[in-house]
């Protein structure tokens, strides 16, 4: 077993090692510095400030849509595209609707198989671990890790229905919402509020019957959709991701609107709504792990209570909770 022999390598290796090994592109190096994002670990704090001056190279491209779209064999076909361009990429799987990865992450690392052997490809899922300010605090530190590791491309792609295209949309540069014929997307796409958060769209399956008729839908939607002067408009796709079929061109789609971002300003703005969020998470878990160690946790309870009873305002509550820490 090399489990043991592995916990001792890892505890002993010092951050400004790992940090260096992860910017040579070792994949252990990297896959360790993710850990320790997943794990909350207290040495975080030491590792993004040693990898801050290498971060804001990548392009993040976020990948999201109904379970089934094809998500997973786009992304296999798009790292493919990617790599005949001679870049590297990481792709990270998140699940925003579970704080556990399960089988489907698992099955998506399987099927991702093709790039298995390849150094300039590296494939992660990653857990919440249900701790913490969860994914919203996790991802983007994984992100950051990613990118300063030399990555030119970030795919971050989220399994899970509910609102999961609209938080991958606060974590990427570019946010590709995937579709597929036959599953009832077009009405999908109008309530889950998929219109405003897409830069690009993809009718993936267009082997398939209705491949059009979704194209079309969606283009008369997208169309409806106030957006200011100068704003992006998003273009939708078709591809076969299965054979490859449009992937170059969804590869291109991609290039195009990161060029665009740069160009007007915009991918600053983006970035910098993004570490406002970060920064946000970090704080209100550093708030929460203050209040637990002071043992405001039952403050906190006897607030709640007194909140229900009608004895106190929910305001005066927050101040009393504050005043703890
Ligand atoms: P995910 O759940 O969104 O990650 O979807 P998967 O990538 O796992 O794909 C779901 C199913 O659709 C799998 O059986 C794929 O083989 C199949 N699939 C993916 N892309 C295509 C495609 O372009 N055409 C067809 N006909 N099937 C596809």
């Amino acid at each position: 077993m090399t489990t043991q022999a592995g916990g001792r390598r890892r505890s002993t290796a010092s951050v400004p090692d790992l940090v260096s090994r992860a910017r040579q592109g070792q994949p252990a190096a990297v896959a360790r510095l993710i850990s320790l994002v997943e794990d909350a670990s207290p040495s975080l704090r030491e590792v993004m400030s040693a990898l801050a001056p290498y971060t804001g190279r990548a392009h993040v491209v976020g990948i999201t849509g109904a379970p089934g779209v094809g998500k997973s064999t786009s992304t296999n076909a798009l790292v493919g595209a990617l790599r005949a361009r001679g870049r590297r990429v990481a792709v990270l799987a998140v699940d925003p609707s579970s704080p556990f990865s399960g089988g489907a992450l698992l099955g998506d690392r399987v099927r991702m198989g093709d790039h298995a052997l390849d150094a300039d490809v590296f494939i992660r899922s990653m857990a919440s671990r249900g701790h913490l300010g969860g994914l919203a605090w996790s991802t983007p530190q994984a992100i950051r890790v990613l990118d300063a590791a030399g990555f030119d491309t970030v795919l971050v792609e989220t399994v899970g229905v509910g609102q999961s295209e609209v938080e991958v949309a606060g974590l990427a540069d570019t946010t590709v919402v995937l579709l597929a014929p036959g599953m009832g997307d077009g009405i999908q796409a109008a309530k889950a509020g998929i219109l405003e958060v897409g830069d690009l769209y993809v009718v993936n399956k267009a082997d398939r019957e209705g491949a059009d008729l979704v194209r079309r839908d969606l283009r008369g939607m997208l169309a409806l959709t106030e957006r200011a002067d100068g704003a992006w408009r998003p273009s939708v796709l078709k591809t076969v991701a299965q054979t490859g079929e449009g992937v170059d061109a969804f590869a291109d789609a991609l290039a195009e609107h990161r060029t665009w971002l740069e160009a007007t300003g915009a991918l600053e703005q983006r970035r910098a709504a993004r570490a406002r969020r970060e920064i946000e998470a970090i704080a209100t878990a550093a708030l929460r792990a203050r209040w637990g160690a002071l043992g405001a946790r039952s403050t906190l309870d006897d607030l709640a209570h007194e909140v229900a009873r009608g004895s106190r305002d929910p305001y005066s509550a927050a101040d009393a909770l504050l005043d703890t820490v």
